[in-house]
């Protein structure tokens, strides 16, 4: 038997496969309202939080922004935000030798990287999709 509970799940696991970028509960909860009726930013809420406790969520924080969340398990990348819409993008990949940054005595052993500028959308082209 489905849920209502389940359905409201299931659409917000949608949200994050079609949007394919980090999102903060006020897009899911925009992306995912045409979905299920009656979905609010509190429903939101808790099935974000349970679908980070079951690992099928990642939370993504940057700096002076409330956080956003990806679906687990990427490899290691970075990510950009558009300083016009304030959306946050996938970067794929990294750099080799930023390590090399930190002088001789330092020993690295993670780093966090955001880009920013604004996005195809907002610099008035559309994605190629
Ligand atoms: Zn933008
Ligand atoms: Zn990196």
């Amino acid at each position: 038997m489905i849920t209502r509970n389940t359905r409201q799940k299931v659409a917000i696991r949608e949200a994050f496969e079609e949007a394919g970028r980090p999102l903060s509960t006020g897009e899911v909860l925009d992306l995912a309202q045409s979905k299920v009726e009656k979905l609010g930013i509190a429903t939101v809420y808790r099935n974000v939080k349970s679908l980070v406790d079951e690992g099928w969520l990642a939370t993504v924080e940057l700096p002076g922004e409330t956080s956003r969340y990806e679906i687990a398990g990427k490899d290691h990348h970075h990510h950009f935000q558009c300083e016009s819409c304030s959306r946050v993008f996938e970067l794929h990949g990294c750099l080799p030798g930023l390590d090399r940054l930190a002088e001789t005595g330092y020993s690295v052993r993670r780093h966090e990287l955001v880009l920013y500028g604004s996005c195809p959308e907002c610099n008035g082209n559309r994605p190629a999709r």
